[in-house]
């Protein structure tokens, strides 16, 4: 992929990353802590109290979706995204835009379900 549609990804997905942290907390400091961390295991956080206490009020999906999220962030800086992960085929840009997270083309995800 293109490295201006990488970027494009990239902010969409860190401003849906943003959207889902404001869902769940009204505090600035909070939130920013959390974008400020690198990518890295939410288990390794551990020292910063108020990502530990943003993370804490996420639900089971709410964390899947951040989770989700953070690895397509990675996926983009390794420059593997927008790869399907089950055939290797490019995953299709209308369903990157409808879905930036998804690690699987619309083939192998129906085939999966
Ligand atoms: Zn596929």
């Amino acid at each position: 992929m293109e490295t201006e549609r990488l970027i494009f990804f990239k902010d969409m997905i860190l401003s849906d990353r943003g959207k889902l942290l404001k869902s769940i907390s009204s505090v600035d400091s909070e939130i920013a802590a959390y974008m400020d961390q690198q990518l890295i295991e939410f288990s390794e956080r551990s020292e910063e109290d108020a990502v530990v206490n943003l993370l804490n009020r996420l639900d089971y999906r709410q964390k899947k979706e951040l989770s989700l999220m953070e690895e397509a962030l990675s996926r983009i800086r390794s420059g593997t995204y927008g790869i399907c992960m089950h055939c290797g085929h490019n995953i299709p840009e209308d369903r990157l835009l409808a879905i930036p997270y998804t690690t699987s083309c619309k083939l192998c995800t129906s085939k999966e379900t």
